[in-house]
């Protein structure tokens, strides 16, 4: 075992480094994605159980996880978890909790270097699953999968950070010491826009901290939750450290919640539920012996500013890009572009020339920039809000939906009216709101009055303006002259203000302590 922990505090020095995205201009990438398609595509369908303990367990009752690019397209079918099966598995992750909580920092973090490993060598089944599964394009599966193994290489080497001797003020007479300990029994429950990276970031982060996990995947996005799922049993993560529990959130949840042995919770995902979970697991159950910790990731209404100074193509390439990229279903999705008068016309048409070039279709050809919405209901959320909008704005591009498959167009109203609906709640798909402002200083109060507060971009060459912009504009991820999406792990640590949740700061030196309780230790000599 020396010599294991040895190698893992030796990778551990390597400094962290973002991991390359795949170029598929090479004949070997794209020929390596497209045996990964037909590989995928040979095994939909199948049956998949729950898993508790490491038993692996078969439920009468399953959910289908479907194609949305093809409804009738079966991805599997997952064991829908009752509430018995919950309570069984939180007694479960508490007994683990035992022994898990006992294994050294340099354990705990080989297992996230092996797993980063394996999703490394197995990077394009993982894309093909997205794809198949979520309706990505090639490049943001991928994009998705690289953001993954970039969790768990930084989160293992935080661990080992957290477990070094911490700084604290020595006095005479006294020898002080600060350690972090884990929490106890974590709900990790993911969203289905970042299957792969939300999902592995917030489940190695609990587990790599000495917790034990209940993983509830989503129901759009299970098998992408399996995929990981067997990769944590291949690399011989003890049974009942990360417990697999598949299941309608509306059905389960509350129990998950409610449990008075359950420690915290990791969400991320809708304003709603965010808000559901966040005051149930306030409430203090009998028997409960702490305050659940709630470390809630929420939705976004973002913007991006562009002044009379901006490289106008530059800002119109970004908004199209930040607005449509995986057909706007990210929380980071610049759904507002709000635009100085004196470049607004200027600027919306180019926006316009461009988004009326992306394409949208069958995600597993490799030039196809837009897919599928996730699934029916968000379809028909998305279309009411586009009908919304055309009482609100002007339509200038898309505002159509066709089948088989959940597809919409990018569509595009331009002349909103800052307080609109469409300008205001989060619509979650690729619905674009233009808002014209008179001039710098009123952008900036636009783009804050929203409840939400994710992320923001302001393109402008006036270093005053972006000094404003820095002290005033109010989100948690603020960019200058890029897009507003595409927060890359280490660098842009991520996480919102105000209805966007709890700022964890997802892929930030602050997120692992989340997972973690300080104890002061005093000896008196
Ligand atoms: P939802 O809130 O619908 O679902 C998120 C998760 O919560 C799913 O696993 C879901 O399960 C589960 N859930 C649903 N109801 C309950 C309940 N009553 N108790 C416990 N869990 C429940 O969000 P989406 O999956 O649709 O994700 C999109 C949202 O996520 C957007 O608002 C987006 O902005 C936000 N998001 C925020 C990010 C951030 O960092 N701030 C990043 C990515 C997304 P089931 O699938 O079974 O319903």
């Amino acid at each position: 075992m020396a010599t294991v922990f040895a190698q893992i505090t030796e990778r551990a020095k390597t400094p962290f480094i973002n991991e390359a995205l795949t170029n598929f201009s090479q004949d070997a990438s794209k020929q390596a994605q497209i045996e990964a398609i037909a590989q995928v595509k040979s095994e939909l369908g199948r049956t998949y159980p729950l898993v508790i303990g490491g038993k692996h367990i078969s439920n009468a009752k399953t959910f289908a996880s479907l194609n949305p690019s093809q409804p009738d397209q079966v991805i599997g079918h997952f064991a829908s978890a009752t509430v018995q099966q919950v309570n069984e598995a939180i007694q479960t992750a508490a007994q683990a909790f035992a022994q898990w909580k006992q294994v050294p920092a340099e354990e705990r973090a080989g297992y996230l270097f092996a797993a980063a490993d394996l999703v490394r060598q197995r990077r394009f089944l993982i894309n093909a699953w997205m794809i198949y599964e979520t309706g990505k394009s090639w490049v943001e599966a991928d994009a998705d999968t690289a953001e993954a193994i970039d969790f768990l290489e930084f989160y293992a080497r935080e661990a080992l950070r957290l477990a070094e001797k911490q700084p604290v003020t020595q006095i005479a007479g006294e020898e002080n010491s600060l350690v972090y300990i884990p929490l106890g029994v974590g709900a990790v429950i993911p969203p289905w826009n970042f299957p792969c990276a939300i999902m592995i970031g917030m489940t190695s982060a609990s587990f790599v901290a000495g917790n034990t996990v209940i993983l509830k995947p989503a129901s759009t996005a299970p098998a992408i939750a399996w995929q990981f799922f067997r990769i944590l049993e291949e690399i011989g993560l003890p049974p009942g450290v990360v417990n697999f529990l598949p299941g309608s959130g509306s059905a389960i949840g509350d129990a998950l919640i409610d449990h008075p042995l359950l420690r915290f919770v990791a969400f991320t995902g809708s304003r709603d539920v965010g808000l559901r979970i966040y005051e149930r697991a306030s409430k203090h159950q009998p028997g409960q012996r702490w305050l659940k910790r709630s470390i809630l990731e929420m939705g976004g209404k973002d913007a991006i500013v562009v002044d009379e100074t901006a490289d106008l193509e530059a800002a119109a390439s970004a908004i199209v890009s930040s607005a449509f990229g995986f057909q706007g279903q990210k929380c980071s999705a610049g759904s507002r572009a709000i635009i100085v008068e004196q470049v607004y016309d200027q600027v919306l048409q180019r926006v316009v020339e461009l988004t009326k070039q992306l394409t949208l279709g069958d995600v597993t050809q490799p030039d196809t920039y837009m897919g599928p919405v996730i699934d029916e209901n968000a379809m028909h959320k998305i279309v009411e809000y586009i009908e919304i909008g055309k009482n609100e704005g002007r339509l200038l591009a898309g505002g159509q939906h066709h089948g088989p498959g959940y597809f919409i167009e990018p569509t595009i109203f331009a002349d909103v009216a800052p307080q609109a609906r469409i300008a205001q709640e989060e619509i979650f798909g690729p619905v674009l709101a233009v808002i014209k402002a008179h001039d710098f200083p009123d952008a900036l109060a636009i783009a804050n009055n929203t409840e939400y507060g994710l992320t923001g971009s302001l393109y402008s060459h006036d270093a005053a303006h972006i000094e404003q912009a820095k002290a005033a504009f109010h989100v948690g991820n603020l960019y200058f002259n890029r897009k507003c999406t595409g927060a890359l792990v280490g660098v842009h640590p991520f996480g919102g203000f105000n209805m966007s949740g709890t700022d964890s700061k997802a892929g930030g030196r602050d997120y692992l302590l989340l997972f973690t309780q300080a104890k002061a230790i005093s000896t008196k000599q």
